[in-house]
């Protein structure tokens, strides 16, 4: 096990670029690291935060105690329409790579900046598609070190949900079984062209902050109630896509929150509608 680097700072890990220090940090390439890391943690009663590609991750300005685990298991086999790949691999690649060799069922996934493990913990998705569509089975490290292999039908999603979240420990790798398709390259060059026109891309975000209520977008409602280009500190709501937060310079996670604090109880004053975090904010006590 390589020795874990100490007072390591988490904003370049986060797309948010925002967040303090992480008391120990390491990063992990294979199953085998993993393992061993998680079996370290375990014995020496360490509290640990996997972490993928930082895109639905706000780090609070006062850091983490205890140990940042980088995911980078980052193999990616392709056998006909079945992949088996490691939960570090870039999803919105795999949404490339797939769409380009004529394979349909993760299209959606080029341009959403997470990691395969992430996107499975998410259960991430757009237009309708989600990850848990065309997945077929997850190896999962346990907080103790120990190995499972899920199959789809003993796991549960749902809208931005899956049954990792009352889980602990690590997804490390997962197979995918897609469809072979004539137009999945066309589809997902349209989707990559939507979301460079809708979202605002070239700023630090971590994507949408709330929830769509059921039935509704949460970005309408908080552009309804007025709150494009809303701003607390370094952070802006977004004059693009009401629904992301933008780090406009120098923004700290408590701009973050306060933020979406005040986003919150202005469109339940004036819509009634409580809206809901995707963002996850670590610690887990800011959430
Ligand atoms: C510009 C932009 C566009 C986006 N568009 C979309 C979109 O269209 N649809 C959508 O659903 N989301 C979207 N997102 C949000 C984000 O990409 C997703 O939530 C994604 O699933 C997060 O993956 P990640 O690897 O970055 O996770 P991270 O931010 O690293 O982690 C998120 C959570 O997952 C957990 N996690 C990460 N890896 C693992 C693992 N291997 N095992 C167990 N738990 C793990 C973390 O501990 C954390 O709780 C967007 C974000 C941005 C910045």
């Amino acid at each position: 096990m390589k020795p874990f680097q100490k007072n390591k700072s988490l904003a370049e890990f986060s797309t948010f670029g925002i967040g303090g220090a992480a008391h120990f940090f390491t990063e992990i390439e294979t199953i085998e690291d993993l393992q061993e890391v998680l079996q370290y943690c375990h014995q020496h009663k360490l509290p640990f935060h996997i972490l993928g590609k930082g895109s639905n991750s706000l780090f609070h300005d006062e850091g983490f105690d205890g140990l940042v685990i980088l995911n980078k298991i980052q193999f990616c086999e392709m056998t006909g329409a079945e992949i088996y790949v490691g939960a570090g691999y870039s999803f919105s690649l795999l949404g490339i790579k797939t769409a380009r060799k004529g394979l349909s069922g993760l299209e959606f996934a080029s341009g959403i900046p997470a990691s395969v493990g992430g996107a499975i913990f998410m259960n991430a998705g757009a237009g309708g598609p989600e990850t848990c569509d065309a997945l077929q089975e997850v190896t999962f490290i346990d907080e103790k070190g120990d190995k499972t292999i899920f199959a789809r039908e003993d796991l549960d999603f749902s809208y931005r949900y899956s049954s990792f979240h009352k889980m602990r420990g690590v997804i490390a790798a997962a197979r995918f079984v897609l469809t072979p398709s004539a137009t999945a390259r066309q589809k997902q060059l349209e989707i990559v062209a939507y979301r460079t026109k809708t979202q605002p891309y070239n700023e630090h975000s971590c994507g949408c902050i709330f929830r769509n209520p059921e039935g509704k977008s949460a970005g309408a409602l908080i552009e309804k109630c007025g709150l494009k280009n809303a701003q607390i500190g370094g952070a802006k709501v977004s004059s693009l896509h009401a629904n992301f937060i933008i780090n406009t310079a120098r923004a700290s996670a408590k701009d973050v929150l306060d933020l979406a604090k005040y986003v919150k109880k202005s469109v339940k004053e004036q819509t009634g509608i409580e809206l809901e975090m995707e963002l996850r904010t670590i610690p887990k006590k800011y959430e």
